[in-house]
């Protein structure tokens, strides 16, 4: 066939016919030429692949071969024939995903866009494909010891990093705030330290991409630093060292990194990994170059979100407002947030009335890594809690009841942890590591203390299958940050010769996690080593069930006495140890021998109720004595 008729059977210009000719590297070519059959064919190939990338193929998820061949306008077996030339194996009926279909566009010259469908977003089952994802801002927190300068660096990057518009205006906390720069932009959490992040990371909700430690020149590494290390540690998120305070005289940065480098952090010019700026908060300087460090590392992590989703987000704090009702103020990690949308958090739901930014403004929509406040909860939420959009105002009200009422899992479960559930779990292959937190008097304890279970550690090695992982140790009472970090790392916490006051108690229950206290190495270590051996015996607490005072006894057979009594407190369990008081002094300690109510052998006797009560070994008892009765709790400490 000649170019200007194969042109017309293609619907295209003889010139253009001519310029794929070219571009194919068939050459030499006229209008009034012939074409052989390859070159034909290549032609042709070539045209329908630029006529494909024209129009648009639209895709809404996993499709089958056959429903896509007829989408393309090509057979199934050619489809067929392409991936299996892309190393997929499929049949004419079954479905490919996503990814699949994507490379068979690519593949035939298609182009395409993705297209969910409102229902294939709400049911929960779809993926972000990588053609859906787009660049966020990072999302950093800052954390320190105290008084290194994290509140002035925070305040003067908000100051001189706000957009021009909003300078001067009056700022609001929403829990965070985003920064512009030239090259991006960056999230930073407002609170800064590590009790708030891991209080979040406690909840379930790791929301963090970069920590910036702010650790002051002229003070070096102290105790908040070395726990902030080690939450980054366990949060396993990227750090980036701020020294601060540079604009001091005298100051050494070097030593601070030399400090520094004793926890892993390794400066990138002694050959390791980790960043370090000199800034200084109080004048500025170099701060810039923090934030462009910042965004240089959030782009080399990769960060990406898909904004074409109901947004998935986490609440950073929720209030009342007394004129327009419950505030809830969150981050949108996935996804936009849109005005009208419905939306589920925690056990309360509502529709989007209002939002606003930091700086006030209103907002129709927030996109990934966007702090936004919302209007339109029924109910204020717990920080941490998940938050996402969802189809309908009957779907919203579903889901937050079956969260209230427990039907369906929350953000965060408590999940016991001691170090008798640490031994059951390495005993069943399940765990190979035991995690502590140890917390001690002194260095020098620290340092026998350390060295002991190091010593065990190594010895056992070969015997058992777990290794002993120290997630953190310091000096001083137990802190609420090592209860937060014994939640997020899942470690126990041990301590020697310090104590934990009650707070940190209730936080620890709250939590489930065990605080062992002990004022003798040797305890503290056998108890580590007797975990990992699988030999340590449960700790055997007895609780007071009740009291009954003998009120006559009774002669049975020649030695046996039954005394009758009155339950005069709580309850008698037949089962349970029995300390017999006699003027408020213990005379005998031991177990029952039978309880009963009038003939019959009974397993309990409640209060203000006789029974018959014996003793083994003890037929001593006086009228008046009182008999207490104590069950054994295993494993629960308090
Ligand atoms: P935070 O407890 O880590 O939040 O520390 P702050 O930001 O409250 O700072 C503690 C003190 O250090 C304040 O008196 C600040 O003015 C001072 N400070 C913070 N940054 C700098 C700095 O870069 N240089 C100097 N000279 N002082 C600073």
């Amino acid at each position: 066939m000649r170019v200007y008729q194969e042109a017309q059977k293609l619907n295209v210009t003889p010139k253009y016919l001519m310029e794929i000719c070219i571009q194919l590297g068939i050459t030499g070519k006229t209008f009034v030429s012939g074409l052989n059959p390859e070159e034909l064919k290549l032609i042709e190939g070539n045209i329908k692949k630029i006529q494909r990338g024209k129009e648009k193929i639209v895709i809404t998820g996993a499709e089958t071969i056959g429903g896509l061949a007829s989408k393309m306008a090509i057979s199934a077996s050619d489809l067929i024939k392409t991936l299996t030339e892309l190393n997929i194996t499929a049949t004419m009926n079954e479905k490919i995903g996503l990814e699949n279909i994507q490379m068979l566009c690519e593949s035939l010259g298609f182009s395409y866009t993705i297209q969910r469908t409102k229902e294939t977003y709400y049911s929960g089952k779809y993926v972000d494909s990588s053609a859906e994802l787009q660049k966020r801002s990072p999302i950093v927190t800052v954390m320190g010891h105290v008084d290194h300068g994290k509140t002035t660096i925070l305040d003067t990057i908000r100051k001189t990093n706000v957009a021009q518009k909003e300078y001067g205006q009056i700022t609001q906390k929403i829990g965070a705030y985003k920064v512009h720069i030239n090259t991006g932009s960056i999230v930073f959490i407002d609170t800064p330290g590590h009790e708030a992040f891991s209080a979040m990371r406690a909840r379930g909700a790791g929301f963090t991409d970069i920590v910036v430690l702010v650790v002051a020149a002229d003070d070096g590494v102290k105790m908040q630093t070395v726990e902030a290390i080690d939450h980054c540690k366990v949060a396993n998120v990227s750090v980036i060292v701020a020294i601060n305070k540079i604009d001091k005289p005298n100051v050494n940065p070097e030593m601070v990194k030399k400090q520094l480098t004793e926890y892993g952090l390794i400066p990138e010019e002694w050959g390791g990994q980790t960043v370090y700026v000199n800034v200084s908060g109080l004048t500025g300087q170099n701060i810039k170059e923090l934030l462009e460090i910042i965004l240089l590392m959030g782009e080399m992590m990769e960060l990406k979100a898909n904004p074409d989703r109901p947004a998935e987000g986490t609440v950073l704090e929720s209030y009342i407002h007394k004129q327009k009702g419950a505030v809830i103020n969150l981050i949108v990690q996935n996804g936009t947030l849109n005005i009208g949308d419905y939306f589920v958090c925690g056990g309360t739901c509502g529709k989007v009335r209002a939002m606003f930014d930091e700086f006030n403004n209103r907002m129709d929509k927030a996109g990934p890594s966007t702090p936004v406040e919302v209007f339109g909860a029924h109910e204020t939420c717990p920080p941490g809690e998940k938050f996402f959009g969802v189809s309908s105002e009957s779907e919203a009200k579903e889901k937050a009841d079956a969260l209230k009422t427990g039907n369906v899992s929350k953000s965060f479960v408590v999940k016991k942890l001691t170090l008798e559930e640490l031994q059951k779990q390495i005993m069943q292959g399940r765990i190979n590591e035991v995690k502590v937190i140890l917390k001690m008097d002194s260095n020098g304890s620290k340092e026998a203390i350390i060295g002991s279970l190091e010593k065990i550690s190594s010895q056992m090695q070969n015997e058992v299958k777990a290794k002993l992982v120290t997630v953190h140790s310091g000096l001083g009472s137990i802190n609420e940050s090592d209860v937060l970090l014994a939640v997020s790392s899942g470690a126990i916490i041990l301590g020697f010769n310090v104590s934990a006051d009650n707070n940190i108690e209730k936080l620890a229950k709250q939590y489930g996690i065990e605080i062992k206290t002990y004022k003798i190495i040797y305890d503290l270590v056998e108890d580590v080593k007797a975990a990992m051996e699988g030999t340590l015996k449960p700790e055997e607490i007895l609780s007071l069930s009740g009291q009954a005072l003998v009120k006559k006894l009774f002669k049975v057979g020649k030695n046996q006495v039954v005394a009758g009594c009155l339950v005069v407190e709580g309850k008698v369990v037949r089962n349970s140890k029995i300390k017999v008081l006699r003027d408020g002094k213990p005379v005998f300690e031991g177990a029952l021998s039978s309880l009963k109510r009038f003939k019959d052998n009974v397993k309990e006797v409640g209060i203000n109720t006789e029974c018959g009560i014996s003793m083994e070994n003890f037929n001593d008892l006086m009228e008046g004595d009182i008999i207490q009765s104590y069950v054994i709790i295993t494993g629960e400490k308090k």
